[in-house]
């Protein structure tokens, strides 16, 4: 198959540009590099299967050739860049969805749109099923990202019901690994960054509030079996252990062996604003249209990641 990624220099538009490329398939990778960094990829660059263009999505994009699958993995993703790029990250959501739609439509090609658990915002429902309608506030800080990828799920079913293009959703929960970027404002890059260099750790509010990560190979291989799948409704991708920020940080020193502190703090400058209380995903349907569960533990997938960090602290 001949790929398109966008965002393909990001976190996990990266790692997905190596899933497609070791399966054998072309890629074609896309990045504006406002949050995408070209040492994710460097390692690709040159080879006969991938190339790279440099290009905002949000605008007309034109790509020669044949595409057989458009995975649009292009956006901001963490609190700090919305706040610093938030007209950027509706654009993307909107009209980066429209352009990569409208292009997967030219070319008859399978359509993959990267959504997340935050379409379910601050939820009243845990764990998350893909039925809850969510609770998101329209106008808060977090809203250009949230509103945009509900925007974004319902143009792309709007491509599929309208044009009969055949399209996937994945909403992903917390993600976590190597090529994250180390002063990404989130708390796993936060929270070793902290513990590998002795400072302490900045947990925000009082740490009761909860997330589920997951290693960023079982994210890759859910969505890799979601595109070959016939589900055209969403699909969570996460894992299902549920911790507190408070218990998270006491594993991140744990693992890394730091004697750092924890420190409790309330950032006053949005990144903290309708921060949900609670996020964890419920996987039954993941498990049973794709036969997908993750593998990969918290504490194998934390110790590959601070290995990976300490190099670059
Ligand atoms: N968080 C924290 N300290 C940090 C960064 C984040 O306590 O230095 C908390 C944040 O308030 C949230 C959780 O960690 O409850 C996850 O935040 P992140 O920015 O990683 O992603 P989110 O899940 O909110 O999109």
């Amino acid at each position: 198959m001949r790929v398109l990624i966008t965002g393909a220099a990001g976190f996990l538009g990266s790692h997905l540009s190596d899933r497609f490329i070791n399966e054998g398939h072309t890629v074609v990778g896309m990045d504006n590099l406002i949050t995408g960094s070209m040492d994710n990829i460097a390692h690709l660059m040159g080879h006969e299967r991938f190339s790279f263009v440099n290009q905002d999505v949000s605008n007309y994009i034109y790509v020669a050739g044949e595409l057989d699958a458009v995975l649009h993995f292009a956006s901001p993703a963490s609190p700090n860049d919305y706040l610093e790029f938030p007209i950027p990250t509706m654009k993307v959501g909107s009209l980066g969805t429209h352009n990569t739609l409208g292009l997967a439509k030219a070319k008859g090609a399978r359509y993959l749109f990267a959504s997340t658990s935050e379409t379910y915002g601050d939820p009243l429902v845990n764990p998350q099923p893909e039925t809850y309608w969510g609770n998101v506030n329209p106008n808060g800080p977090r809203s250009c990202y949230d509103e945009a990828k509900r925007f974004g799920e319902a143009l792309t079913l709007s491509y599929q019901r309208y044009h009969g293009l055949e399209t996937r959703i994945v909403r992903i929960f917390n993600t976590y690994g190597p090529r994250m970027r180390l002063n990404d404002g989130r708390v796993v890059p936060n929270f070793i960054a902290q513990a590998l260099t002795n400072k302490p750790l900045t947990v925000y509010g009082d740490g009761s509030q909860t997330r589920s990560f997951q290693y960023y190979t079982d994210l890759v291989e859910g969505v890799y079996r979601l595109l070959f799948s016939g589900e055209s409704m969403p699909v969570n991708i996460g894992n299902p252990v549920e911790m507190s920020i408070l218990d998270f940080a006491n594993a991140v020193t744990e693992i890394s062996g730091s004697s750092s502190d924890i420190v409790f703090v309330h950032p006053k400058d949005g990144r903290f604003t309708d921060d949900p209380k609670v996020r964890r995903p419920d996987i039954s349907k993941a498990k049973r249209v794709l036969g997908w569960e993750p593998t990969v533990d918290l504490a194998e997938g934390l110790a590959k990641t601070v290995d990976f960090f300490r190099s670059r602290v």
